[in-house]
């Protein structure tokens, strides 16, 4: 059995920072020893951490890989790479691809496919429609992350907006329902009376004036409210407004039924970054006024928003030419999202604590993830070290994601992803990615 001792860490878990060394034994996480004390038996390897964080590998619940289908704009294998580079080491896929998966076929050809292409970790979502929902009792709740809700259009046509689908859809899942909240007919006005003013296609800083706050609480709070008289369990995908805040309830994941997601992009930009960075940051919903993002920031110190995560939706740069309408939504950004919340980490907005919270044990908790999201003895060594004082600048030569842009190129980040550990094999390490490595099923709900 090969042993790895990673000493001299500053490990960050469950709600403290404390210096250790942990060891890895094959897969698992077999000894977490506090301050300098030594192993009692000898370790093959040993890797001096040099007082770096060690946090639990970040798991991401909202990935669009877009495998199979479109995957001119990316695939699992290639946005695996970009995860593990930036310490991610398990996600959650999208249905909107092509075919959709939201048959059990094509389910089960998702699984098929990270097997074969995935380097870290992966889960994948079910799509549910307006005609599918005698399959959802079918769905294996130990494989399948959950079943996505889109109440409004985004990209992909899985709009599900009929009040008696919604409401068999809540009644029939047994297992987490992640929904994405935009209400279509306000989306639709609002498009209507912009383009009267501004023409055909409006310039991209008419996004979140289309898809408003308003937009955002009539649709998330129809779902809470369905949620409620169903007694379902709902996740509100990617909150974007301070108003959507105050339907959920600030209390621990195991004491709701309701749950919530901030993304990224949403949390580090705002509308006033529409002027240098245009349709780049183009996404639904809409990244919407500072005022939002600051209520949004203040959100992870509650639990009024539970976990974050990326909504990394890479499309080429050429689908994202042209203004509100006619420029694609999403942007990739898994790479550099634990760098961009150490940011907020140094700027005093969130502790380290609450990062780890919010990237790894959250989601655990609240998908019922087997054994990974913490430190913890007897859990899978999905690990990742993160250097704080180290400055370096996004560059098109270091963005790994296939479309080969990111809204962040030129940005100079201070933390460092130093080495990401995925099931105990260091697949990551100072810039290389060991491309041979496959991650595993996630499993969920195991009793
Ligand atoms: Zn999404």
């Amino acid at each position: 059995m090969k042993r790895i001792l990673i000493k001299n860490a500053r490990i960050v878990n469950e709600n403290e920072v404390f210096n250790g060394s942990v060891i890895i034994e094959n897969e698992i996480i077999s000894e977490i020893l506090r301050d300098g004390k030594e192993p009692l038996a000898t370790c093959d390897e040993v890797i001096d951490a040099g007082q770096q964080y060690l946090l639990p590998g970040i798991i991401d619940d909202h990935v669009h890989f877009r495998e199979p289908g479109l995957t001119h704009k990316a695939d699992i294998f290639s946005e695996s790479r970009a995860a593990v580079a930036g310490g991610v080491t398990s996600f959650m896929d999208m249905p909107n691809v092509q075919p959709q998966t939201t048959t059990l076929e094509t389910l089960e050809q998702k699984f098929e496919l990270g097997a074969k292409n995935s380097i870290i970790n992966y889960s994948f979502y079910f799509g549910a429609t307006n005609n599918n929902t005698e399959l959802l009792k079918s769905l294996d709740k130990t494989r399948v992350c959950g079943i996505k809700l889109f109440m409004g259009s985004s990209t992909g046509n899985m709009l599900v907006d009929r009040m008696a689908a919604l409401e068999r859809i809540f009644n029939k899942a047994n297992i987490l329902v992640a929904a994405h909240c935009e209400d279509q007919n306000i989306i639709r006005q609002n498009t209507e009376a912009i383009k009267a003013q501004y023409g055909e296609d409006p310039d991209v800083s008419l996004h979140p004036v289309i898809r408003n706050a308003e937009a955002c609480y009539s649709s998330s709070s129809l779902a809470v409210s369905l949620a409620r008289k169903t007694d379902a369990r709902l996740h509100i995908l990617h909150v974007t407004t301070g108003k959507e805040l105050q339907l959920f309830e600030d209390k621990p994941i195991k004491d709701k039924k309701i749950t919530s997601e901030a993304c990224i992009a949403h949390l580090f930009f705002s509308k006033d970054d529409y002027a240098t960075l245009g349709t780049r940051i183009k996404c639904n919903p809409a990244i919407k006024e500072v005022t939002n993002r600051d209520a949004l920031r203040k959100a992870l110190n509650s639990n009024l928003i539970d976990v974050i995560g990326t909504d990394h939706a890479p499309h080429l740069l050429t689908e994202k030419i042209g203004g509100t309408l006619k420029a694609a939504s999403g942007m990739p950004m898994i790479q550099f999202s634990l760098v961009t919340m150490m940011e907020l980490v140094k700027e005093g907005i969130l502790s380290i604590e609450q990062l780890v919270q919010k990237m790894c044990h959250a989601p655990a908790e609240l998908y019922e993830i087997h054994h990974r999201g913490y430190i913890r003895e007897g859990y899978q060594a999905d690990l990742v070290l993160v250097n704080p004082n180290a400055e370096w600048e996004v560059t098109s030569q270091n963005i790994l994601s296939k479309c080969a842009w990111s809204p962040l190129e030129g940005h100079r980040f201070t933390s460092k992803v130093e080495k990401t550990f995925v099931n105990g094999k260091l697949v990551y390490d100072s810039g290389l990615v060991d491309e041979t490595y496959r991650g595993e099923e996630l499993k969920f709900r195991l009793q």
